[in-house]
């Protein structure tokens, strides 16, 4: 292709992307699901987090299920002023028993739904949420009414596989993490620095 065919197809291509971005003029925070089966989704909310912190907006953060206790996120963005909620006591993958993962994560929930509430906050995490809905330990309306009634300029953000196809309806923006391949298929070890 010549030079100036080039540069003819890149301008047209420049002025297309120009009007979207013209066009889109709505401001509110938005819902955003990362779910699938491939690795990224709590990565990409911690992302996500670090953009807010960095522009000295607040951000907190509700994990549904217990991660590592040396959780690296953490080290790094409490001491930042973003506070952390971890289901402490109850669901991992071990435990087998209902009632206390129930209670486990409805006390969590409580967490989430009063920084549901706080217009000061610009976003709010939930880590590995979607299991708690699928897992029936939540109620599905309690969800979508804590999030539809959030403060307008607040971003939500909901992590898991499995997401509830109500939830997905809701979001504004859903991305799903396929696996191409992982590591862990050949026997390499979950790794500090990255994998958690
Ligand atoms: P990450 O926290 O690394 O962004 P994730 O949130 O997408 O991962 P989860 O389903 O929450 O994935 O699983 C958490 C842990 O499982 C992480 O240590 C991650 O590396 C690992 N993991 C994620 N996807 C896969 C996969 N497809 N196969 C094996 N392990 C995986
Ligand atoms: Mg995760």
């Amino acid at each position: 292709m010549s030079q100036s065919r080039h540069e003819e197809r890149q301008q047209r291509l420049k002025d297309k992307v120009d009007a979207r971005i013209e066009a889109a003029q709505i401001e509110r925070g938005i819902l955003l699901v990362f779910t699938g089966n491939g690795k990224g989704k709590t990565t990409a909310a911690f992302g996500t987090v670090c953009r807010t912190v960095g522009h000295g907006k607040k951000a907190a953060v509700v994990q549904f299920i217990k991660g590592s206790w040396d959780n690296g996120e953490r080290e790094l963005l409490e001491p930042h002023g973003v506070p952390f909620h971890v289901m402490a006591t109850g669901f991992t993958w071990d435990t087998q028993n209902r009632e206390t993962d129930t209670i486990a994560c409805l006390e969590t929930w409580y967490h989430a739904k009063q920084l549901l509430c706080d217009p000061k906050l610009d976003l709010v995490v939930l880590d590995e949420l979607t299991y708690m809905v699928a897992y029936h330990y939540l109620s599905l309306d309690d969800v979508v009414n804590a999030l539809k009634n959030r403060p307008e300029s607040m971003s939500v953000i909901i992590t898991g596989r499995a997401c509830h196809k109500t939830l997905l309806e809701l979001a504004d923006t859903v991305t799903e993490m396929r696996p191409i391949k992982h590591a862990f298929d050949v026997g390499i070890k979950a790794q500090k620095g990255i994998d958690w």
